[in-house]
């Protein structure tokens, strides 16, 4: 099933930051186009950048929903700067994202319902 990074973004903003990211615009563009880095973020909103919104640009060569979650995290909190701490935050917003959209489990022991 292919995602669109436009659905994955509103859906992690909507999950994780309850709709306090601005909307952004996302686009995928291939490996060779970003040989040496998996996404990059253009800013917005403090006057000094000359988008209206946020532009994250990523790799669609790799695994490029967790990248879009570590350049969201970077629109959330500007000032904090790449390293353990971000990679940590990152990790622990991915854990409770794949939890909040995972299919709900049969509850064992219970017989299925019949087909009328
Ligand atoms: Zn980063």
């Amino acid at each position: 099933m292919s995602k669109s990074p436009q659905v994955v973004y509103q859906r992690l903003n909507r999950l994780i930051w309850l709709n306090r990211l601005p909307k952004a615009k996302i686009m995928l563009v291939e490996n060779s186009y970003l040989p040496t880095c998996l996404g990059v973020t253009l800013p917005c909103g403090d006057g000094s950048a000359p988008f209206a919104r946020p532009i994250i640009i990523l790799n669609a060569g790799r695994f490029w929903e967790k990248t879009l979650l570590h350049e969201m995290l970077h629109i959330a909190e500007p000032s904090l700067l790449d390293g353990r701490m971000f990679d940590a935050l990152v990790e622990r917003y991915w854990n409770q994202f794949k939890r909040l959209t995972k299919e709900p489990r049969e509850v064992p022991g219970r017989m299925p319902e019949p087909i009328a």
